[in-house]
């Protein structure tokens, strides 16, 4: 069986970050990515990004080109399109799947920077609508949503900035949380309450997404009749006849291959000390698996890729 020191899973900017640290501290390591590139996050990101230090892209992609660049001309060892399926810690050996193929992996010391994904409503038709590249990004979607009826699902700030964002070119523009209580900044919730061209719906649930080629319509429970400052009776609406949906309702850490094997927090985190080993002595966790969505970022992430790397190194008595 195939045996590294060093095992990631994960090749986000975490998982790339500890390779090339991994490779320049002379570390055995191999890299394992699910999807058929390396860039995890970075692809989901159509803003400029400003806040990594030396490198201004103007998208998620063109960061990603940069990162990737980097770790093959450092000659990192890495497998795309594999994913990993289950995780044994007592004998210290990874299941991987590759093009219908599975194998074993064994490890002398494994990090999960498997980082987070965003959260599903989970109801019939939201996949067909990912599936069908119905997924819009506020900031650089205006135009395409330009005189479209848009709904925003989620009551942090996320779904708040997108409703203002969208409110300047759609031409409706509704906000749809299932409670009355909004997890978003006050100021944030100020702005989209007085403005006009936002409908807010409180107490409200998805239950379905309608829809062939595109989306047509949603399927709304209310719980009560209650409204938001709003002359707006959401329990009258049934079934809303919109163009589009953006689901902002947060992210969850990508966890399930760990669960009950290290310890994680309430809210899905893996715990970690503060050289990121968990509480296994033996797996060590880095990036958005273990960092509260608050804190997280490109440049947290590869910090905590060089820590864990450092700290194996001194532990592999390299
Ligand atoms: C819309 C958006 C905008 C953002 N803007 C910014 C910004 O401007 N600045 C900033 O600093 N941060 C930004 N972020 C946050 C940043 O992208 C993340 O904090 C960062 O990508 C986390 O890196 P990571 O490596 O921990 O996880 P990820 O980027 O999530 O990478 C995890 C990787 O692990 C892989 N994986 C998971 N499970 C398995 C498995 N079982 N087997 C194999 N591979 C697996 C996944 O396929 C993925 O490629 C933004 C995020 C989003 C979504």
């Amino acid at each position: 069986m195939r045996h590294v020191d060093v095992l990631i899973i994960g090749g986000g900017p975490a998982g790339i970050s500890a390779a090339i640290w991994c490779k320049r501290l002379g570390i055995d390591c191999l890299l394992l990515e699910e999807q058929s590139q390396l860039g995890g996050q970075l692809f989901n990101i159509f803003n400029e990004i400003i806040d990594y230090p030396g490198m201004r892209t103007k998208n998620g992609i063109e960061m990603q080109r940069e990162m990737v660049k980097h770790f093959v001309e450092m000659d990192c060892l890495y497998e795309v399109n594999t994913k990993v399926l289950f995780i044994d810690e007592r004998s210290k050996t990874v299941k991987v799947k590759k093009q219908a193929k599975e194998q074993e992996i064994c490890y002398t010391y494994l990090i999960l920077a498997t980082g987070s994904s965003q959260r599903k409503l989970g109801v019939p038709g939201e996949q067909q609508m990912i599936d069908r590249g119905e997924v819009y990004s506020a900031s650089a979607d205006g135009e395409r949503l330009k005189g479209k009826t848009v709904a925003i699902i989620g009551g942090g700030d996320r779904a708040f900035e997108g409703a203002h964002l969208l409110s300047s070119k759609a031409r409706e523009v509704y906000l749809i949380h299932r409670s009355t209580r909004f997890k978003a900044r006050e100021q944030y919730v100020e702005r989209i309450i007085s403005n006009p061209c936002i409908k807010v719906m409180t107490d409200t649930e998805v239950t379905a997404i309608h829809g062939d080629r595109h989306v047509t319509s949603i399927d709304l429970e209310s719980k009560n009749k209650e409204y938001k400052n709003k002359e707006y009776k959401n329990k009258e609406y049934k079934n809303l006849l919109v163009d589009a949906v953006l689901i902002r309702l947060g992210v969850a850490p990508n966890v399930d291959l760990i669960k009950g094997k290290v310890a994680t927090a309430q809210n899905g985190l893996i715990v970690t000390d503060d050289v990121h080993q968990s509480s296994n002595p033996f797996i060590y966790a880095i990036g958005d698996s273990c960092t509260t969505p608050l804190f997280s970022s490109i440049s947290s992430s590869a910090g905590q890729g060089a820590i864990v790397a450092k700290q194996l190194s001194s532990m592999l008595n390299i």
